[in-house]
Formats: structure tokens, sequence, C-alpha cells
């Protein structure tokens, strides 16, 4: 047990500073650091948040806390020259809540605390102002009672409204001091009548009762809410700042304000800001009267408005960040009342990183760390103008809300088929559509390519739609149940209004909002954004770790270089055996009865590989390119079970004899002779290269033939030949010894040597705890993160996050979505032992992730801290995996030095 002189509970601002932010909470830590600096803010003491924890654990005011208070407030008495409870010269002072990070929901600010009728006096003496005194007065009972002891304020802005309209006045500033007093009297009424007991009149009394208030404000629902939503500890505890009152409503010399040192927006250096004449803090909130433009204040008090750009300077290079801070001037003097970091976004945190740089005010690692890497993903992506898209809700055309399942904002006609999208798209007529779909699937995938964005009203976050979307960078809103598709009569209807193909209809993909109409788009450039290009070139100076791209087309790869990619980490070949004109064939191969037939139908898809493969190697002529065999289980290219049991069930009913119906029942004995109670477990990856090699034996040999093609034409290639899904190493050696001859034999047949190497993904737990074997077959590793998750916690991913995952990560089960960021413990375990084994084998081993894990700036610190070589990501997420890996770089010298 803590002894009750052992730990200071009260702080005078003086004693305290910027980095005492657990102890005094942000903005008391503030106050402390700016006294010190000299800056003019009113005298005052912050009470600890360890003094709150133990409020709310023993549900009384913690010994010794209010002797604490005393003290303190004697010494602010002696600064300031007046005296708490004096009729003749009156100390008020404010209670100000205050936690570690700025929480809605925590206790609203009490001021002119200390006033009762003896004081009130005082005051009107000595500012010979009775009216100024009546205003503090009512606002004082005002807010004591509604913050402190929760009386509906309603109550009061209603006694306020009856006095104006009795007055026949619209402002509070024309009530007299006459019509002020009166309605004191009738608030003192009020709450006598309520709280049964008059208003209480013993400032130190008030005092207590607004700091409990405060400790106890740390427990409302609303504050708990918030903190579970952004993981904020429940243990923090809120400070209480007690500080000398300052006047803004003490005429036209006098005003309040808030002043941010740079444009919150843009980034751009300027004071930038609003602030109301005769007024006092509450009324900004509170939105009463409109307040103006700092820029204003420049030439309405030009004196002031120097003071205060000087002082923000000053605030700004000591904290050597942009600042938001809150001033109060009283007839004439500045005083300073809060600062804290600005919130700012994506665009401004950029550009003042970079500038700040320039400024010398921070290094370039300092920038570096400056900016959340998963800001930027909002300068890559098209967002809409934010002014059309005011206009767009004020006209009433927000139609629905769906899942937000991929970034970015689209605009153009709704097309309800691929080919429409297809014919009229990116590579038709090249006009701007958005596919509208029930949900996709992959024969969707040449009319998603021709699309500005994908619209789905079935189907959640790894649907199809939403995992293409990503992949492309296609802004995407998917399970949007309030919107009806009819593809046959090509129209969608939603919230009683009906959209006909060719209509215009605009999403937002980062909001899950459907619109109808047009809503323009501002387009990214990133060679446009010459501030992030500068803040990722220092990045890339800074990291280890290489960022490589997940791409399974030429375009992407393409892309995927245009935003710094190193290689191709993944390149998926299926998606190419799902290509309309290809699928026939591929079928065709599947249900071959014979080799003959299956080497026949191979053939046929041999140079559609072949150039597949050309086109993206390419592309990253002189980079890596891994190539992965084939993965996914056969069925996948087989038309659906259940849809082919009732073509032939109704077949049979309505036309039992034809022809038809003879293949459809042929087909579906097919599919049923390959169905799979686990396909994630079964037949697939390897093991499906071991029963039927012949298809991987194409696929080596197109590769090989890309390579040798493009060698010839002296484009640079360096190819990497990946077999997934391997457990025991002598899956992996079978297969390679099956395709080494094939590769060495269409060298030979070419007469031209190329770079290339056998690996394998590390996506089942066997192969992570024996990757000493398995590494003597592989040439490299690649973690294929979402499988081993799957495997490492037994989950199916699409049965965990439809049913149970996100209530798991809700209840706190699971600290975060395990596909999203990697379980470090669990599946980070396995990497780090098969990353220590498969570098005991082979110590030049190239270690790389492809998993979506592998754009997820969490993990990409894990990654850069095992020692990986690389990560690869979607293209989009590069320039995010680019920064987060320097970050990971800074962070760990900052950890090493702190150790030391
Ligand atoms: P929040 O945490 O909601 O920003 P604050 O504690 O900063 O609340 O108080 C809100 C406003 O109240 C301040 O911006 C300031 O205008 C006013 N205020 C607080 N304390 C004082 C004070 N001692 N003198 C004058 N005004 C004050
Ligand atoms: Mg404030
Ligand atoms: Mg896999």
């Amino acid at each position: 047990m803590a002894s009750k002189t052992a730990k200071k509970q009260v702080y005078l601002f003086p004693q305290g500073n910027k980095d005492m932010k657990d102890l005094l909470g942000g903005k008391g830590a503030n106050l402390a650091e700016m006294s010190n600096l000299g800056l003019p803010v009113p005298p005052g003491f912050t009470i600890t948040t360890e003094a709150c924890m133990q409020f709310l654990k023993q549900k009384r005011m913690p010994a010794g806390v209010m002797d604490g208070v005393r003290a303190a407030m004697k010494q602010v008495e002696k600064e300031t020259g007046k005296g708490f409870g004096d009729p003749k010269n009156p100390l008020l002072v404010s209670v100000r809540s205050g936690a570690k990070m700025s929480m809605p929901g925590m206790m609203d600010t009490i001021l002119n605390l200390g006033l009762n009728d003896q004081t009130l006096q005082g005051m009107i003496k000595l500012t010979r102002n009775e009216r100024f005194a009546y205003d503090a007065y009512r606002r004082f009972i005002m807010m004591f009672s509604s913050v402190a002891l929760h009386l509906e304020r309603s109550n009061f802005d209603k006694m306020m409204d009856a006095m104006k309209k009795k007055r026949g006045v619209k402002q509070d500033t024309e009530l007299t001091a006459a019509d002020l007093k009166a309605l004191v009297a009738q608030f003192k009424a009020f709450f006598k009548a309520k709280m049964k007991r008059d208003f209480p009149t013993d400032p130190m009394e008030q005092l207590e009762t607004a700091i409990t208030a405060v400790f106890g404000s740390w427990n409302i629902k609303r504050a708990v809410d918030y903190r579970n939503q952004y993981h904020i500890p429940h243990d923090l505890g809120t400070a209480v700042n007690v500080q000398t009152m300052v006047f803004g409503n003490m005429g036209n010399d006098s005003g309040t304000g808030v002043a941010f040192t740079r444009d919150v927006a843009t980034g751009e250096k300027m004071t930038y800001g609003e602030f109301l004449m005769n007024a006092q803090g509450e009324d900004v909130v509170a939105g009463v009267r409109t307040p103006i433009k700092i820029a204003k204040m420049k030439t309405q008090s030009p004196r002031i408005y120097k003071e205060f750009v000087t002082l923000a300077t000053r605030i700004e290079k000591h904290y050597r960040d942009a600042m938001d801070i809150e001033f109060t001037i009283e007839r004439g003097t500045l005083y300073i009342l809060q600062c804290r970091v600005g919130k700012r976004t994506a665009r401004a945190a950029v550009r003042i990183a970079v500038e700040m740089v320039g400024e010398k005010l921070i290094s370039k690692a300092e920038a570096v760390m400056r900016v959340e890497p998963d800001q930027i993903n909002q300068l890559l992506l098209p967002d809409f103008d934010p002014k059309e898209k005011e206009r767009a809700e004020k006209e009433g055309r927000l139609l629905a809300k769906g899942l937000n399942a991929s970034p970015g904002a689209a605009s153009g006609a709704a097309v309800f088929t691929a080919d429409k999208a297809a014919e009229l798209g990116l590579g038709g007529e090249g006009r701007a559509v958005v596919l509208v779909r029930p949900e996709t699937t992959p024969d969707d995938v040449h009319g998603m390519f021709a699309s500005k964005g994908i619209l789905t009203a079935r189907g959640g976050a790894t649907s199809h739609a939403a995992v293409v979307a990503r992949g492309l960078g296609l802004p995407c809103v998917a399970g949007c149940e309030a919107i009806r598709v009819d593809e046959e009569k090509g129209r969608l209807s939603a919230d009683g209004k009906v959209l006909k193909e060719g209509e215009a209809i605009s999403i937002d993909g980062a909001t899950g909002e459907v619109f109808a109409g047009l809503i323009p788009t501002i387009e990214p450039n990133l060679t446009k954004e010459k501030e992030l290009t500068t803040l990722l070139g220092w990045a890339d100076k800074i990291r280890r770790l290489e960022v490589w791209a997940n791409a399974d087309y030429p375009r992407d790869a393409i892309r995927a270089r245009s935003f710094g990619a190193q290689g191709i980490g993944l390149c998926r070949t299926e998606h190419m055996f799902m290509e309309t004109e290809r699928l026939p064939i591929v079928q065709r191969m599947i249900l071959a009865k014979t080799s003959e037939e299956r080497t026949k139908a191979l053939d046929e898809l041999l140079p559609f590989q072949r150039s597949d493969f050309i086109g993206v190697l390419k592309a990253m002529d002189g980079l890596p390119v891994v190539i992965r065999l084939i993965d996914p289980p056969l069925h996948e290219f087989l038309p659906n079970h259940d849809e082919l049991l009732v073509e032939v069930t109704e077949l049979e009913c309505r036309s039992p004899k034809s022809p038809k119906l003879k293949k459809a029942r042929a087909m579906l004995a097919e599919v049923e002779g390959m169905r799979e109670m686990n396909p994630m477990l079964g037949l697939r990856g390897c093991r499906l290269s071991i029963v039927m090699p012949e298809i991987v034996e194409m696929q080596t040999r197109a590769i090989i033939e890309a390579a040798c093609e493009c060698e010839k034409k002296k484009v640079d290639v360096h190819v990497k030949i990946m077999i997934p899904l391997v457990g025991h190493i002598n899956e992996l050696r079978l297969i390679r010894q099956r395709l080494e001859p094939v590769a060495k034999r269409v060298m030979k047949e070419k007469g031209v040597k190329v770079d290339y190497k056998f690996g394998t993904m590390i996506e089942i737990p066997r192969a992570a705890l024996t990757a000493d074997e398995v590494a003597t077959e592989a040439e490299f590793f690649s973690f294929g993160t979402n499988d081993l998750t799957q495997t490492c916690f037994g989950f199916s991913r699409d049965d965990a996050e439809g049913k149970f995952l996100l209530k798991y990560v809700e209840d706190k089960i699971l600290p975060d979505n395990p596909f999203q960021t990697l379980d470090q413990k669990g599946v980070g375990k396995l990497m780090e032992t098969a990353v220590k084994l498969g570098r005991k084998t082979r110590p030049k081993l190239e270690l790389g992730i492809c998993g979506e894990h592998g754009g997820d700036p969490r993990s990409v610190e894990f990654c850069h801290r095992l020692g990986l070589d690389y990560v690869s990501c979607s293209p989009f997420r590069v320039p995010i995996a680019r920064l987060a890996a320097a970050q990971a770089v800074v962070q760990d010298k900052v950890a090493k030095s702190d150790s030391r």
C-alpha cells in the first residue's frame, strides 16, 4: 500500500514539464512546459491522474489531495495577489479536465469558480463593470450546475431565452446588468428547487465538488466507449487543472480564440484559426456567435496580432511541431491557455514534416516518423471534391451506405454487367463507368479492369469484389444491402429511387457511401506529390527492408514500379486461367481423361501464360520477379456445384432428352467427384502438382521460355519459381526434381541462360518447424502469412471473419484481426523459427513475406526485426510499406539507445 505522504498529488504549473503527460495529462503537462518557458500562462496547478485513479478505487477523495489543493492555492494567491473567496480582491479559477490524450466525453470546463454573492461585489468594484460580473456569475452557476451536478443545461438556456424574449433582444450581449442579475436569482431558485439545498457559496466546497466531478467523468459511458474504440487503456485516469481566470468578456479589447501554427488542411505555414471578441471560452465552442478569422485580427488589433504570432512561433519552435493553441485576450493583454500538437490531414502532415526539415527544425529521420504510414494512402487515391460531395449531401443524393471495402472515390455511369463495363469503360469507349453487381465472380474481372469503381449488394470485406478491388487499387463499396440490383432490366433501386444503366453514380470506398449523380473526383498523382516523393526518398535512404509488390498483370507491375517497388514478390498465375477465352481450355484440361488430352489442352494454354509472363518480366526489367505456380483447388475453375445441380434438376423436368442435360450431368458428376469437405486443406498447392504434374511443367516451361525471349531482347531477367503449400521436404524435392529438367531443357532449346531459382512459400506450420530441411531444396522462402495464419490458428478466414472473428476483436479475445495485423506471438513465432532454421542450412537464403500483412505498418516493423530481406504488398501499399520500413529502423535505433 502506498503511504499517504509518499506521492505528490498536486503540482504547481512550474513543477511539471511536457514529458509528464502520464501524471499530469496532456493539458497539464503543456501548461507546465509553457509556464517554464516564461509564456503568459495564468498561474495554476494540476491534480494528478494517480489521484484520479485512487479516487475511483476508493470512491471518495483520497487523503491529502485537498490539503495539497489548499497549499497550491496559497501559492497561486501569492503570485496573483488575489484571494480565493476574498470579497475585496477575489481570485476566480477555471477547473479543467485533461487526460493523457484528448478524449471526447471528459468533463467540460467550469469557468469563474469562486464566485458567490460577496466575491461578486468585489468583482463589480474592481472592474467597475456590473454587467460583466453578473454575466460571469450566471455562467458559473449554469456551468457548475450542469457540468458538475448534472442538472440539464437546457433548463438554464430556457430561462435565458425567456429573458431575451421578454426584453425583445436576440443576442446574449444585449442583456443588461439588471437582466443578468434577475437571471442569477432565477438560476439559484431553480437550483434550490431541484437540489433541495442552496447553491454552494464556499469557494473551497465549490472547488472540491468540481474536482470530484472531473475524476468521476473518467468513467462516464461516452468516455469508456471512446477508449474502447481507440484501444486506450482504462487505467490512465484524468488530471484536473485549476487555473486563474482571465477574462475575454471584458469588452471590445478582449476576446478568446483558437489557432494553429500551420494550415491544418494543406500544411501551409501560416497562423490559422478563429477568434471571438468580447467572449468567454465556451462561446466559441457553443457556436452562439460566429467567430472571425485570425487574419482579420491583423487589421483589427495589429499589436495583439503581432504579439500572438511571435508567441505562436516561439511555441512551435520549442515543440518543433505544428501546434494548436488556445488563447484569451483580457483588456489588450494576451494569455495562452493551452497548446498541443495539432491534428492534421495526411497532406498537411507530409508538407509540415518536409518543410520543417527545410527550416532545420527537425531531422530527416524525425520527419519520417511524423507521418502515419496508413495516412498517406489518402494521397494516392482519388477523392471526391469536398465541396461537390457536400453539395450532393445537401441535395439528398445519398442513396445508401455499404461496407467500405476498398478506399478511394469513383464516379461514372452505372453499368450492370462486366461485358457492358468492358464495352463502355477503359479499353473500350474509354468512359468512366462504375460496375454495379449483386456480387462479383472471376467472370467479372475483365469488367472490373474497365471500371473506375465497384459496387456490390452482397458480400463482405473478403468477398471477391473487395479482394480484387483492393489488389487493383479500385474503390469498392461491397455488401450494400440497401440497393437492389436488377441486371436483366439494367437498373438498381435504393431509397425509393431508380438508376438506369448509363446514369451517373458515385461511390466512396473509404466511407461506404453511395450517391446518385456525378461527384467530380480529384485524381492522385505520385509524381506531382513533390513533398511525399521527398519524404519517401528520405525513407528509402533509411530503411533496410526492400519493398516489393504483389502483381499478377503487367499493368500492376508497371504501377508497382512507379510507386517504388523493387521487385515482384508474388505473381499469381491462376488469375490468368480465369479469363473468359482461357477458362474453357482450362476446364478441358481439368476434365481430361488421358494424359495426352490434358497435355493437348495445356499446350494451348502455354502461349497465353508465356505472353503474360513476358509482360511482367519486361515491366520489371532488372528486378526480381517471384512467380507462384498454381495454388487453388481445381474446382474453382469449374462451374459451381449447387448451380449445376439446379440446372440438371430443371432440365430433367423440362427437357429430359436434351443433349444439354447429358452434358450438364457429366459436368455435375465431375464436379461431384472433385468435391472436398474442406477445400482449403485439400487438394491444392504442391499437392495438386504432385497428383497432376503436367500443369506445373507447362507453367515452368512458359516461365523459362518467357525469360529466354526477354533475355534475347536484352531484358534483364531474375525470375524465381515459387512452389506453394509445402509442408514436408519430400513434396518440394519431388516437384523440383520434375521441374528442374524442364527449365534446363528449355534453356538448351533456346540457347539462352537465364537467372532462375526455385523456392517455396512458408505457409504451413510444419514447413516452418522443419525449415532447416526445407531450405536444402528451397533457394528462397516467402512467408504466405494468410495461409500461415489460417493454419496456425486453425481458422478458415472466410468462415472466421464472417462468423466470430470480429466478435473476438470486439470482446478483446484477440487484440487485432490476425489477418490484417500479423499475430507476432504465434504466427510470428513460426516465422522466427523458419528464419533461424532456414538460414542455418543456407546462410544467404533469401527471405520475404507476400501475405497481405506485407503492407501493414505494424507487421512491416516486425518483418524488419525478424531480419527478412523484403516485404511484398499490393502496389498501392508500396509507398506505405516504404515509410513503415524506414520507421522500423528509426524505432530500432531509439530502442537500442534507450537500453544502453
Ligand atoms: P477543452 O479540453 O474542451 O479544450 P479547456 O479546458 O481547454 O477545454 O477549456 C475550454 C476553454 O475555456 C478554453 O479554450 C478557454 O477559452 C476557456 N478557459 C479555460 N480556462 C480558462 C481560464 N483560466 N481563463 C479563461 N478562460 C479559460
Ligand atoms: Mg481546450
Ligand atoms: Mg497460400
